[in-house]
This record gives structure tokens, C-alpha cells and sequence, in this order.
């Protein structure tokens, strides 16, 4: 059944990500009506909320726009940097919303930043501290005494939820980084009202891809609930 549920998480992912760029390749042919370009939309909204000393800055590739908020740089990829096309000011007006994000301190933008160095550890570790203490029910549970094996399955459990805690606190702040960049862009009037659509669609596909993440984790940990199973008596 486990199985099953991650095929079909690998092939929605997979949907999702052909979709996302289709869209992008659809809307960065298409200019934005008043021909405003990404860098100029990602200034106006920073001075709009009184944000100030970010640096936009070029960097390499397609799709690897991100906000850095140690260097406190907007970082704009080829297809985006100094780009007028719808794509181009979405993903820009997005990443905006990440420095908003972090400037206004806001609560879920905190939490990430604080647990994000511990996800790869946590995931990784939680299962197999999960894995370890199934093992030591099975085999050692007589010499160690009741639970011990239960009670480690539960600790790989707890370290590998912070993990699915650090994809649910993504996602929601990545659907919260294209709300503030795409009310931007219907607040200042860059772009028409059919493209405000487009905006929308690709933003939210964009925000899908956090979605599977969350989702495939979520499933790993029920499997692991399930692999522990109750306490023995
Ligand atoms: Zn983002």
C-alpha cells in the first residue's frame, strides 16, 4: 500500500513539474502589458513597504531565482533577470515576497530558517533511529526490557517530524511569498487582467512542487508509525 501511495506521489510530481514548465516556457514568451521588467517590479514592491538595502543580483540558469537572506540579495536567474515576460516579473515579484517575508519577521519565515539546517540530518536519522528501534523490539526486546525498542522507534519518529514539520512550514510560505508578489503586481497594474491569471496559474504551480514534498514526506511518516506499531504488553 506504501508503495503505491509514493508511485503515485512520484507521478503527480512529475505532472506537476512538466506542467510548471510548460508554463514557464508558455509565459516568458509573452511581455508584461506595461513592459515593466522583473527588476524594476522587485524595487517598487521593496519601496512600496519600506524595505531597503536588498541587492538583485544576476545569477546563472533558469528557474534558480531565490532570496538569500543571509546576503540579503534577490537573486534573478537568466530567464528573469532584467526580463519583461509575465514569468519574469511573477518569479521576481515571488522572490520579493520571500525578502518582505524576512524583513517584516514574519513568524513561519522564522521557524524555517531556525530548523532548516537540521532537515537533512532529521530525515535521514529518523528513519533509520525508526528502523533500529523496530529491530530492537524484535530481537533484544527480553535482555533490554519492555518498550526500550518502542521507546527508540518513537525518538526516530519525533526527529523525522521535523522534517514533515519543515515542508509544511515551506509550503505555506511559499503560497504566502505568491500572494504578496502577485497582489503587487494586480495592486501597481503591471500587467493586464487576462495575465493576472496567467500570473496566478504559474505562481501556484510553482507553489505545487512544495505540495508533493509535503506530501511524500507526510507518507513516510505514517509508514513509520506504522513500522513501530502500538506498545507491546
Ligand atoms: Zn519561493
Amino acid at each position: 500500500m506504501f508503495y503505491i501511495i509514493m508511485i503515485v506521489i512520484f507521478l503527480v510530481s512529475l505532472i506537476i513539474q512538466s506542467r510548471l514548465k510548460s508554463l514557464v516556457a508558455k509565459y516568458s514568451k509573452v511581455p508584461v502589458a506595461s513592459g515593466i521588467t522583473a527588476n524594476e517590479a522587485v524595487d517598487q514592491m521593496l519601496k512600496e513597504n519600506e524595505v531597503y538595502g536588498m541587492v538583485v543580483k544576476h545569477i546563472d540558469g533558469s528557474l534558480t531565482d531565490c532570496y538569500n537572506s543571509k546576503e540579503g540579495t534577490i537573486n534573478l536567474s537568466d530567464t528573469t533577470y532584467n526580463q519583461n515576460s509575465i514569468a519574469a516579473v511573477a518569479i521576481a515579484c515571488h522572490e520579493a515576497g520571500h525578502a518582505l517575508q524576512d524583513a517584516k519577521g514574519m513568524g513561519a519565515y522564522k521557524v524555517r530558517q531556525a530548523i532548516a539546517p537540521a532537515v537533512n540530518f532529521c530525515s535521514t536519522a529518523g528513519v533509520y533511529v525508526t528502523i533500529a528501534g523496530v529491530l530492537i523490539s524484535h530481537f533484544l526486546e527480553r535482555n533490554l526490557g519492555n518498550g526500550f525498542g518502542y521507546t527508540v522507534s518513537t525518538i526516530g519518529i519525533v526527529m523525522y517530524s521535523v522534517a514533515v514539520i519543515f515542508y509544511a512550514v515551506t509550503l505555506w510560505i511559499e503560497r504566502d511569498a505568491s500572494k504578496r508578489g502577485w497582489k503587487a503586481m494586480q495592486q501597481f497594474g503591471w500587467v493586464s487582467q487576462d495575465q493576472l491569471g496567467a500570473a496566478k496559474k504559474l505562481l501556484w504551480a510553482a507553489g505545487d512542487t512544495y505540495a508533493i514534498a509535503l506530501a511524500s514526506s507526510a507518507a513516510t511518516l505514517v509508514r513509520l508509525l506504522m513500522m513501530r506499531g502500538g506498545r507491546r504488553r
